[in-house]
């Protein structure tokens, strides 16, 4: 029988109250409450509050230093603040919504919290409360102020009684033997009402894997939908052109660019409808891989857009890539947030009557009033930067665009997996030549003045300095504050011989590009700024980055912050200035100083910062797991993606009787990963 289409009001202890109860925790029928199942303390991070970085979920142990405190603000808001003194620390904890919690708060008693990190006000945004009583379990069911603890297990035990020879099993008995799962039955028993750790284990493992095929084959079924219904577009490019293009640009294009170039070319010239990844480490020279598909779409009659995160990248593609294109007669276009009706109206015009062969803009790119004649193919630069719903909105405005989507970030094996399960994935895995290693030192604050002297000496032979500060905080005045002090004592030491700039995100941004534009002509020789900087910019002549307070922030954003300089011939320098108060902060700053390489610094990021951060939040496109840890399970995962994979592609297998129960979850897998925003 199918459970989902019983309603939970067949169970003999339900009334509408509990049915009202169930639903608010996301259970509506017998299916969703046998699969309901506890979080263990050791699938979620516990670790010391000095290793935590900004925005993680941790979980969080303490006494409660003082009485919880309700206050409202809004429309009917709430939020709980309650005081937890953990080791050494006293940390502020807040809730929003939940004023109920307050109970479970009493000054003196420990308590535990799981939730978000803010490592600048070193304070904790709750998700749940994981109360004293609970220590002694290690399963803990999420449970809300409408429903217990044991009244959901109590229903969950009446309901596997009712019902429990009717479960029918979604994986396949042929993985099932293969690889030792247990069938949904016992999956459900051994979760919920273990007889010893090893049934525990065995069924924890055989749902992990249960969850994550299901999940692999909805990514498979997108996939396929997409090849079989989306058939691509044509695009009969001119070679020649192309050819002639490429012998003209001032440089030598890597074997790693010629790859990729003929990896997407070939896409566009088939009809499979082209969806994919260009991952690069930074400085690996994306953008004219980019640009040359762009030309191609274009010389087969199309037209081509380029979409980028803020508005001073766009300005700077749109620089390049209308100098490159102008004199060949492709008409080009910059189209941002910041342009007057009669400029917007003006440009939208010509996107639409086809005059403008591609368009470079940022996210003003998917507004309504612009519509293209005919799009054939789209970049999205620095892609992790959008939503799901933004790089939808862009391909919505053609008829089944190509599509390639740009990252530095380098892929781990489990986002490669997960978030971009039903992309194909291009690698440009080689600098251009003549690259310098990028030099990396960390100082201390307190030898700030050898970092002064450097940059002295660096100023001296005509390169160009950036100066960051990557104060993370709510308030961005508080970062505007501090890149302003630093401003200024740049201009004390150095602004008599040298142009000092400044460039926040409070400046309006006709300023902002004018600042940028006069970094990029030489025009100001030391850049002072708060991360705006941070994604994409492209001035070779900068050859040294100063980051203050690095230990705030991550590897990866470190590693994007570094790859600004680099881009050039000359040898350039990193410097980090950190005064980290823990161990894995110190550590961050030197595997920094020892590679740059972005694989290795993505694996290791992915690994400090835990699954949470990555994965699971609305940004990246995902639903979260309920079982799995993608990362700590990246095994079963994998092999839950080869096995989704081979079911697809094997007809005998797909359409085998045993399947049939499999296809109606993908079904709705298919449907919750679709509508997924
Ligand atoms: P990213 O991959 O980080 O977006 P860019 O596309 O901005 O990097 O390229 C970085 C710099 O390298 C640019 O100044 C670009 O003109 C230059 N570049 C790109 N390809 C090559 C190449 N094959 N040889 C030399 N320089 C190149
Ligand atoms: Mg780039």
């Amino acid at each position: 029988m199918d459970l989902r289409k019983v309603s939970l009001a067949q169970l003999p202890s339900v009334g509408p109250k509990r049915l009202e109860a169930l639903q608010s925790l996301g259970i509506n029928n017998v299916y969703d409450l046998l699969f309901y199942f506890p979080f263990r303390y050791e699938d979620m991070q516990a670790k010391s509050l000095d290793d935590a970085i900004d925005q993680e979920k941790i979980l969080i142990k303490g006494v409660v230093a003082s009485e919880p405190v309700v206050s409202r603000f809004g429309y009917k808001k709430t939020r709980l603040n309650v005081r937890l003194m953990t080791d050494n620390e006293s940390i502020m904890v807040t809730f929003f919504n939940q004023p109920w919690l307050k109970d479970k708060f009493e000054t003196g008693n420990e308590a535990a919290v799981y939730g978000k990190w803010n490592a600048n006000r070193r304070s904790l945004m709750g998700m749940k409360v994981i109360g004293v009583d609970d220590n002694s379990v290690d399963s803990v069911y999420s449970v809300n102020k409408n429903i217990h603890q044991k009244t959901l297990v109590n229903l969950i035990k009446v309901a596997f009684e009712k019902y429990h020879d009717q479960i029918e099993t979604v994986v396949p008995s042929y993985l099932r033997l293969k690889y030792k799962l247990l069938d949904d039955e016992q999956i459900v028993s051994g979760i919920h009402f273990p007889k010893s750790e090893e049934q525990s284990e065995e069924a924890r493992r055989s749902a992990k894997f249960r969850e994550f095929f299901l999940f692999q084959c909805g990514l498979q079924s997108i996939k396929r939908n997409d090849d079989n219904q989306n058939i691509g577009i044509v695009e009969k490019y001119d070679q020649k052109f192309l050819d002639d293009f490429i012998k003209s640009l001032p440089f030598k294009l890597t074997d790693a660019q010629n790859r990729v170039v003929q990896e997407i070319l070939q896409d566009m010239a088939s009809n499979h409808h082209m969806n994919r990844l260009l991952q690069g480490d930074v400085g690996s020279g994306k953008t004219i891989v980019s640009v040359i598909a762009m030309l191609a779409s274009v010389t087969a009659g199309y037209q081509a857009a380029i979409m980028a995160p803020t508005e001073i990248l766009a300005q700077q593609h749109f620089d390049k890539i209308s100098k490159l294109l102008t004199p060949l007669k492709i008409r080009t276009a910059l189209l941002t947030g910041s342009l007057t009706k009669k400029e917007h109206d003006f440009i939208a015009g010509d996107i639409l009557n086809g005059k403008t062969n591609i368009v470079v803009g940022t996210h003003a790119l998917i507004q309504d009033s612009v519509e293209f004649k005919d799009l054939g193919f789209i970049v999205i630069d620095e892609q992790h930067r959008f939503g799901v719903n933004q790089r939808k909105a862009l391909r919505q405005k053609g008829n089944n665009p190509d599509v390639l989507a740009m990252t530095a970030t380098p892929i781990p094996r489990t986002l490669a997996i997960t978030t971009y399960g039903d992309m194909d994935v291009s690698r440009i895995d080689q600098l251009p030549a003549g690259r310098k290693k990028i030099e990396t030192y960390w100082i201390r604050s307190q030898k700030i003045e050898q970092m002064y002297q450097f940059v002295a000496k660096e100023l001296q032979t005509g390169s160009q300095v950036y100066v960051v500060t990557p104060l993370i905080s709510e308030s961005e005045t508080m970062d505007l504050k501090n890149a302003e002090l630093i401003f200024d004592k740049f201009t004390e030491l150095f602004g008599k011989k040298y142009k000092i700039g400044l460039l926040h995100g409070q400046m309006p941004n006709d300023q902002k590009e004018a600042v940028m534009s006069d970094f990029s002509d030489k025009k100001i020789d030391v850049l002072v700024s708060t991360t705006v900087i941070e994604v994409g910019v492209d001035v070779p002549n900068a050859s040294v980055m100063v980051i203050y307070d690095a230990n705030r922030f991550g590897l990866s954003q470190l590693h994007q912050l570094r790859g600004r300089v680099g881009r050039g011939d000359k040898q350039s320098y990193c410097i980090l200035i950190a005064d980290p108060k823990n161990e894995s902060a110190a550590e961050r700053m030197k595997i920094l100083t020892s590679t740059n390489d972005g694989f290795v610094l993505a694996e290791e990021d992915l690994k400090m910062r835990g699954a949470g951060d990555l994965l699971g939040n609305r940004q990246s496109g995902l639903p979260e797991f309920k079982i799995g840890n993608p990362i700590n399970d990246i095994n079963i995962l994998e092999v839950a993606q080869e096995e989704a994979s081979r079911l697809f592609e094997d007809d005998k297998l797909f359409n085998s009787p045993e399947t049939k129960n499999l296809k109606s979850f993908i079904n709705e897998e298919y449907d919750q990963l679709n509508n997924f925003d």
